[in-house]
């Protein structure tokens, strides 16, 4: 058996709104490893494991050197946690993962669909990546929750592309997901309400709370091969509360993986 590794990826050059993201991999580092709680996942498990290796944090300079990082790190471990970067990350990774997984199943924990083909002239924009990713068929599905943001653009892509989308306004959080292939997290911080998170560029009301998206995790019925914590922007957040959400999430996602 290989482990789990962690990465960081410090880039938010396609954030199209705000610059912060980028920030904040060793914020939420810092949340984690802080003496106000523990390293040990609600289920009993310490993610202080030595199948667990954290290789640090990267600053990118070069869009498509996440996807040469995250290939490195694969061929060591066989289970990758990243801490983003703003949400373009997640098509570079994807890019890297499907080398190792041919058949993967994506969750994408979000506001928005990300699905938009192009957005300010990018096709690289954080808007894109699932429109990246379902175009080079690198997901044999994808499953969307929380979403409060579909354009008639981005409802067409889904279409198009076969997204199964939980809007915001029908969640129902005692249904469990299931996934047949190995299944990649993509937790966006903006699906949660902002009350919750007030650390993310793009704040929409009427998300989902904490205590739903943790239950959602441990309820999934699949194995969790990869997963991602993006879009968190220190530069909004108060009293660090989205650093703590996004390490105890970390902490959640870690311990499905084990
Ligand atoms: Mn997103
Ligand atoms: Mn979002």
């Amino acid at each position: 058996m290989k482990g789990i590794t962690i990465q960081g990826i410090q880039f938010d050059e396609k954030s199209s709104y705000q610059k912060g993201p980028k920030l904040a991999p060793p914020l939420i580092r810092e949340a984690l490893y802080s003496e106000s709680s523990n390293l040990f996942a609600e289920n009993g498990v310490s993610i202080k494991n030595e199948g667990i290796e954290d290789k640090g944090d990267f600053e990118i300079i070069e869009y498509f050197d996440i996807e040469k990082i995250t290939s490195q790190h694969l061929g060591a471990a066989d289970k990758i946690v990243t801490l983003g970067g703003d949400h373009s990350i997640t098509f570079p990774i994807i890019k890297a993962f499907s080398n190792h997984y041919p058949k993967l199943d994506i969750l994408q924990i979000d506001a928005h669909p990300d699905l938009y083909d192009i957005l300010d002239g990018d096709k690289h924009s954080h808007a894109c990546p699932f429109a990246r990713i379902m175009e080079n068929s690198l997901a044999t599905r994808l499953v969307q929750v929380g979403i409060r943001t579909l354009t008639t653009h981005q409802a067409e892509q889904a279409e198009k592309y076969h997204v199964e989308i939980h809007h915001m306004k029908d969640f129902d959080p005692s249904i469990p997901f299931q996934f047949e292939n190995p299944l990649y997290i993509s937790l966006d911080m903006d699906g949660f309400d902002p009350a919750y998170a007030p650390g993310v560029s793009h704040h929409e009301p009427g998300g989902l709370t904490s205590r739903q998206v943790i239950t959602l995790i441990q309820n999934i019925d699949a194995q969790v091969v990869g997963a991602d914590i993006v879009e968190y922007n220190p530069q909004r957040d108060f009293q660090n509360m989205t650093a703590f959400l996004a390490a105890k999430m970390m902490k959640e996602i870690l311990a499905k993986m084990m």
